[in-house]
């Protein structure tokens, strides 16, 4: 008994002192799978437009490099990788010439949606892919759309903010993607929710109780954020997130 007891309070001085480096990542990576779905939208509904076709071809095929593929923003790629992603709109040749896709991939840049970051080896340049939260391009019609949103936002108890994900962005947008504590600016994808009256002391999923944070502010609060996630979050990344603490079982 005394065993069990000493496991439980290492478990939860673990718990304490925050997450390591790597189920840090493991966190991350869950929680950038989780916001795919609302990125995806926005990239359709607000870069698109902005885009010609080759350059919709290539920001897909480097979207799925990097983010889909990895969860990271980062991805390398080749101009002799891209040229088959598209026919060519003549429709004469099945791939693009090296000069299309420099001449798009440079527009890209120009509009911000990829950035160069790394040196050109072997296996092509390292890109970093944006998405629309950083895209300035995208930003005034986002902005547009949230500022109505938040407005019509009932504010109705019973609606969930935390678990349904259009919800979530309501909160983040509201807070401009600004972290609450250390107002570090923040994306889709390093955004997390806090609760501001943990649901362990009766604090609700209501649009008022939860604040936009960062992953490090997040995680300070450890376990308060345990908690609400035995709580409330049935989602996946829990799964993942807390398989490698054992609790000891009876037996
Ligand atoms: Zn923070």
């Amino acid at each position: 008994m005394k065993d069990k007891i000493e496991q439980i309070r290492d478990l939860l001085s673990q718990i304490e002192m925050g997450f390591g480096d790597e189920q840090d990542q493991q966190f991350s990576k869950n929680y950038n799978a989780l916001e795919l779905p609302s990125v995806i939208s926005a990239i359709v509904e607000f870069l698109h437009p902005q885009l010609t076709p080759y350059e919709i071809a290539i920001y897909w095929y480097l979207f799925d490099k990097s983010i889909v593929k990895t969860g990271e923003q980062y991805a390398r790629a080749s101009t002799r990788g891209m040229s088959s992603i598209a026919k060519s709109a003549s429709g004469k040749s099945d791939d693009l010439s090296y000069g299309v896709i420099k001449k798009t991939l440079d527009a890209l840049k120009e509009k911000e949606a990829i950035s160069i970051v790394g040196d050109t080896n072997r296996d092509g340049t390292l890109y970093k892919v944006a998405i629309p939260d950083e895209i300035q391009l995208c930003k005034n019609a986002m902005q547009e759309k949230s500022a109505q949103e938040v407005a019509a936002i009932d504010t109705n108890k019973e609606l969930d903010f935390y678990n349904v994900a259009e919800n979530r962005l309501k909160v983040f947008e509201r807070d401009s993607y600004k972290c609450h504590y250390c107002s570090k600016q923040l994306t889709r994808f390093s955004a997390t929710l806090d609760h501001i009256q943990p649901v362990s002391k009766g604090g609700d999923n209501s649009f008022e109780n939860l604040v936009t944070a960062c992953l490090h502010c997040n995680s300070e609060r450890g376990n308060k954020l345990v908690m609400d996630f035995i709580a409330n979050d049935s989602l996946s990344k829990q799964d993942s997130h807390y398989k490698n603490y054992h609790l000891p079982t009876d037996g």
